[in-house]
C-alpha cells in the first residue's frame, strides 16, 4: 500500500471552515477545546473507503498522531461520521462566532511541532509553540526542534510563506471576490497553449486584482488574523495563484477536448467529471465552466456532469440533460455516487448522454486499497467502452504510480506529462509541512481503450 495523499483532507477541511458558520455559545467553545472526543471504532478513519477524505484523515494521524481530532474539535464535530454527514448534508445555520474565531480555528489546525510532531496538549508546562518567523506557517515547541528541522524546512520555507498567505486569501472565493469574471477570448483556443498565452490573450489583470485588494473583504481578513498584512505585490500574486487554481480545471477540460480531437463547434459535447469531490462541487456555481464557452465561442452546446460519491449538495446538483444542451451554453449538472453506478442508472437507461470525454481531477486511485476498489469498475468501464479519458495528478510521482496501475489494467495510454494549465497555487501537505508542496492538475494522463499492442503480433507478418 502506498501513502495516502494527505493534502486531500486539508482541502476539504478548509472548505468546511469557510463555508459553514458556527452558532454555538462561546462558553461551549472553550469547553470543547479542552476535550478530546474519542473516535468511535466504527468511524475511525481508515484506508478502506471510497471517500478520499477518509484516507486523508488516516494519513494525518499517521504523521501527527491526534491531528485529525484537533481538526474535528475545531469544527465542533465529534467524529469522522459527523464530518461526513456535514459535508454531505450542507448543515443549516452552522455558524462561527465571528471571522476572528473562524480564522483562528483554521490556524490552530496547523499548530503542532514540525520537528517532534507534538500537539499543544502534549507540551510541558511553560512551553508554547513558536511560529517560524520567515514563513509564518509552521510551528516548533523549542529552539532545539527548530534548529534540527532547519536543514529540511529551509527547502520549503519560502514556498510555505506563500501557502500561508493563500489559505487566508482563499476566503475571497466564498465572498465572491474571486474568481474574476470571464471575458471573451481574443484568440482561438489552439493559440492558447499555456498560462503565458492565456495572460497575453486576456491582457493585464492588475486593475482587476487591485480592485479585489482594495475591497473591504480583503481588509476583513487582515483585521482578523494574527499576522500583518502582506504588501500589495504579495497579495496580487496570491490572488493570481488562486485564480489560476480555479481556471486550471476549466482550461484542463478545454485542453483535453482538443487533445482528443473533439470539435465542439461541429457537434454538442458531453464531458463527465468522474470522481468529482468537494473541490469542484462545494460552493460550485452554474457559471463555473463559462470560460469553456469563451474558449469555443461557436460551440453547439457543452454539458459538464460532475459525478462522485463526494459531490456536495448545491445548485449544480440537478439531473443531467437527456437531449443535447442549448447551443452556446455551458450546462453543469451533478450526480452523487460512484461513476459506474451513474452509468448503470442513467447512461444505460438513456437518462443521460454518453460522454465524449471523461475527465478525472486527482482520482487518487494510486493511494490505497479503498480508492482503487472504488475506481476499478469505472476504469474498466472507461476502457471497455473505449471512452477518451483524461486524468490529472498532484505530482510527477502520483503520475508514475497511476501510470503503473493503468498499464496493469492494459489501458492504451495515449499521452502523459506535465499539464501546461497546472494550478500555480502550492498545496501544503498539512501533517508533513516539509514535504515538497504539490499543485492541483500538475500532471495528466490521456488514455483510451484497450492496449492492443501486447501479444497481438500481426498473424500475416513475415517470419
Ligand atoms: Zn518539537
Ligand atoms: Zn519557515
Amino acid at each position: 500500500m502506498r501513502a495516502a495523499p494527505s493534502h486531500l483532507v486539508y482541502i476539504s477541511v478548509f472548505f468546511l471552515f469557510h463555508v459553514y458558520r458556527y452558532k454555538r455559545p462561546p462558553s461551549k467553545v472553550h469547553n470543547m477545546a479542552s476535550q478530546t472526543p474519542a473516535l468511535p471504532q466504527s468511524f475511525s478513519p481508515g484506508t478502506d473507503s471510497v471517500f478520499s477524505d477518509q484516507s486523508g484523515f488516516y494519513s494525518l494521524d499517521s504523521n501527527v498522531p491526534g491531528l485529525s481530532k484537533v481538526i474535528l474539535n475545531k469544527l465542533d464535530m465529534k467524529d469522522y461520521g459527523e464530518y461526513r454527514t456535514t459535508v454531505q448534508e450542507k448543515v443549516k445555520g452552522f455558524k462561527f462566532q465571528n471571522y476572528k474565531d473562524m480564522f483562528q480555528r483554521m490556524e490552530e489546525t496547523f499548530q503542532f511541532c514540525t520537528g517532534c510532531k507534538k500537539l499543544p496538549e502534549h507540551l510541558t508546562e511553560g512551553q508554547s509553540l513558536k511560529r517560524c518567523v520567515k514563513c509564518l506557517n509552521v510551528y516548533y515547541c523549542t529552539k532545539d526542534c527548530q534548529k534540527k528541522d532547519w536543514s529540511q524546512h529551509k527547502k520549503v520555507c519560502k514556498t510555505l510563506r506563500l501557502v500561508a498567505i493563500d489559505r487566508l486569501v482563499e476566503w475571497l472565493i466564498f465572498t465572491g471576490n474571486l474568481p474574476l469574471p470571464t471575458e471573451k477570448w481574443s484568440k482561438p483556443a489552439v493559440e492558447v497553449k499555456n498560462w503565458e498565452d492565456w495572460i497575453c490573450m486576456r491582457g493585464d489583470l492588475t486593475p482587476h486584482l487591485d480592485a479585489v485588494i482594495a475591497d473591504t473583504n480583503m481588509e476583513t481578513i487582515w483585521k482578523n488574523v494574527s499576522r500583518t498584512r502582506p504588501d500589495d505585490a504579495d497579495l496580487r500574486q496570491s490572488l493570481w495563484r488562486l485564480q489560476s487554481e480555479f481556471l486550471s480545471r476549466v482550461l484542463t477540460v478545454g485542453s483535453a477536448v482538443q487533445m482528443c480531437g473533439l470539435d465542439p463547434n461541429t457537434k454538442p459535447l458531453t464531458v463527465h467529471i468522474a470522481g468529482a469531490s468537494h473541490n469542484e462541487t462545494m460552493g460550485a456555481r452554474l457559471t463555473d465552466f463559462d470560460e469553456l464557452g469563451h474558449m469555443f465561442p461557436e460551440h453547439e452546446g457543452i454539458e459538464i456532469v460532475m459525478v462522485g460519491p463526494e459531490v456536495v449538495n448545491g445548485p449544480i446538483l440537478r439531473p443531467p440533460l437527456k437531449a443535447f444542451g442549448p447551443r452556446r451554453m455551458v450546462f453543469i449538472s451533478a450526480y452523487k455516487g460512484l461513476y459506474h453506478q451513474f452509468w448503470e442508472e442513467l447512461v444505460e437507461k438513456e437518462e443521460a448522454a454518453k460522454p465524449d470525454l471523461v475527465v478525472g481531477f486527482h482520482p487518487g486511485f494510486h493511494a490505497n486499497q479503498g480508492l482503487i476498489e472504488g475506481w476499478l469498475p469505472t476504469l474498466l468501464l472507461l476502457r471497455d467502452y473505449d471512452i477518451p479519458s483524461f486524468f490529472t495528478m498532484y505530482s510527477e510521482m502520483e503520475l508514475t504510480y497511476s501510470l503503473q496501475i493503468l498499464q496493469e489494467l492494459e489501458m492504451c495510454i495515449k499521452d502523459h506529462g506535465p499539464n501546461p494549465f497546472t494550478s500555480l497555487k502550492p498545496e501544503q501537505v498539512q501533517a508533513s509541512p516539509n514535504k515538497t508542496p504539490v499543485y492541483c492538475n500538475s500532471h495528466y494522463v490521456f488514455f483510451q481503450g484497450l492496449n492492443q499492442q501486447e501479444g497481438l503480433e500481426d498473424p500475416l507478418g513475415d517470419n
